[in-house]
């Protein structure tokens, strides 16, 4: 399967559920996995009589999340009905917003492997009510349904479609991620459907200016699985291009036992929703000092705090963004780098070693066994000549199987650095008698040997003996 010749085309349409307490029209609480409708009132069962009354926590954080991404907030945005009939929706209608959604065009910027960046339009975003769920398991044939989630606030941040591979989709969402947990507005996870994804795809001739006919692919609750039905769509869709057929415009969902996605409904089948303001809500006002107050309250933005890294401790762009990934991270860095000389050394320590270890353990930062303290601790050790930076390895790995801090693990392991000179002299001059031959060859010219004499002597103190004057007793002694 070759992409040559065609240039695809994505849009993302991303669902981010609001961590308000209540939900978007009721008092109900929305906090997730409480026992099947216990948390639905006859509000979010759409009870004849009843009315909305629009929670004013769910406008501040969509208006913040306007804020930063650069958009235009609405001075009046509405409320529409969107009509359609399922199970989990018991009023007939999700309430929505269409024509004067909350948050107008706005932007995110994307930085790839590469370390290129790249700035993504942000189409809109409207604020509406989630719906409730079916839930397939426990009901011999039938099914159940859980209104529980029914009201939940979400947003939906609709994408332009300006990202050409699964790779900048996945960088975009990921993104999108971070902000919204850096603004509070969104738990983020992903499991639990707090922040799902849609995504919109089609591919073109190379050059072409009309963009091709495209499939949305359904509800994808990882970065990998969006990742993998991006590339499977692209493929798929390139195929029936290229054997002469027609992509045909669809709703698809996509199956993470197979890696496959598979139509969902066709655009024949589409929903006419009927579209109309809901005569029960208001119209949303803002006025300039509401916002005035929101963008005062914003926190430093991953943007801002990666070129803030860059300048105030000298890290590269690539580092910065990874660092800045998520606020978490960001302070762990912060408060080990404040603790040391060097914020490059913590910097390197956060990114290898502790990315390595988390990484491996499945752990978030937040649960690292290793905190900030403990980590700045160790790099001190380092800085001051106690230990090398190999040993530093393993004090590390001590630390982190609970052994104790770094000053503990390294006497309790004995494994101070040996600085005296005169002692490496001894035992340098020790190996330097017991190898004739490899001196012969060394003094022949053969630079190579070097590595195995600074090897011996190594061996000799278990790693301890400081590099730099092993390095400068073997060069001196070897001179002859
Ligand atoms: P709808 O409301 O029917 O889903 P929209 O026009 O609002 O349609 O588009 C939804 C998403 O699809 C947006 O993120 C947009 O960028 C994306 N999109 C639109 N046309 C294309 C296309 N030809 N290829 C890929 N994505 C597209
Ligand atoms: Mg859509």
């Amino acid at each position: 399967m070759s992409m040559q010749g065609w240039e695809v085309v994505i849009g993302l349409e991303v669902h981010v559920q609001l961590k308000t307490r209540s939900k978007i029209f009721s008092g109900a609480a929305t906090a997730y996995g409480a026992e099947a409708n216990t948390q639905a009132c006859a509000i979010d069962l759409g009870m004849p009589g009843v009315l909305p009354v629009l929670n004013r926590e769910a406008v501040r954080m969509a208006a913040r999340f306007g804020l930063a991404i650069d958009a235009e907030i609405a001075p009046r945005s509405v409320f529409a009905r969107k009509h359609y009939f399922y199970p989990d929706l018991p009023k007939g209608y999700q309430i929505s917003q269409y024509e004067l959604p909350i948050v107008g065009k706005g932007h995110l910027e994307i930085t790839l492997e590469d370390g290129s960046a790249r700035s993504i339009g942000v189409t809109r975003a409207h604020l509406e009510e989630d719906a409730g769920k079916s839930v397939h398991e426990g009901f011999g044939k039938a099914s159940g349904i859980d209104l529980n989630r029914a009201g939940t606030p979400l947003i939906e941040v609709v994408s332009e479609p300006e990202m050409r591979s699964a790779k900048e989709a996945v960088a975009y969402l990921k993104k999108l991620h971070s902000l919204v947990r850096y603004l509070e507005i969104c738990d983020g996870n992903m499991q639990e459907g707090s922040f799902r994804c849609d995504a919109n795809v089609s591919v073109r001739p190379a050059g072409s200016s009309e963009f091709g006919t495209r499939t949305e692919t359904k509800n994808l609750n990882s970065f990998r699985f969006v990742e993998k039905a991006i590339n499977f769509e692209i493929e798929r869709q390139i195929d029936v291009l290229e054997s002469g057929g027609k992509v045909v415009q669809e709703t698809r969902l996509y199956n993470p036992d197979t890696g496959e996605t598979r139509t969902m409904r066709s655009k024949e089948e589409a929903n006419d929703y009927r579209y109309f303001p809901d005569p029960d809500l208001l119209p949303v006002e803002l006025d300039a000092a509401f916002l005035d107050v929101l963008r005062a309250e914003l926190p430093e933005l991953p943007d801002a705090k990666a070129a803030r890294f860059q300048s105030e401790y000298g890290l590269s762009a690539e580092d910065a963004a990874v660092l800045t990934a998520s606020r978490e991270l960001a302070d762990y860095f912060e408060a080990a780098a404040s603790r040391v000389k060097d914020a490059k050394l913590a910097a390197n320590w956060v990114l290898s070693e502790l990315g390595g270890y988390l990484n491996r353990d499945d752990l978030e930062i937040t649960e690292s066994p290793i905190s900030s303290d403990a980590l700045a601790g160790l790099l001190a050790r380092i800085e001051d000549n106690t230990i090398s930076g190999k040993i530093a390895k393993e004090v590390f790995e001590a630390m982190w199987s609970g052994e104790g801090d770094a000053d503990t693990v390294i006497e309790a392991r004995g494994l101070k650095q040996i600085t005296d000179a005169g002692a490496i002299a001894r035992i340098v001059e020790e190996v330097i008698a017991a190898n004739a031959g490899q001196v012969e060859q060394y003094r022949a010219g053969k630079e190579k040997v070097f590595g195995f004499f600074v090897g011996q002597v190594m061996k000799a103190t278990q790693g301890k003996a400081n590099p730099a004057e092993v390095n400068r007793l073997l060069k001196e002694k070897l001179q002859g």
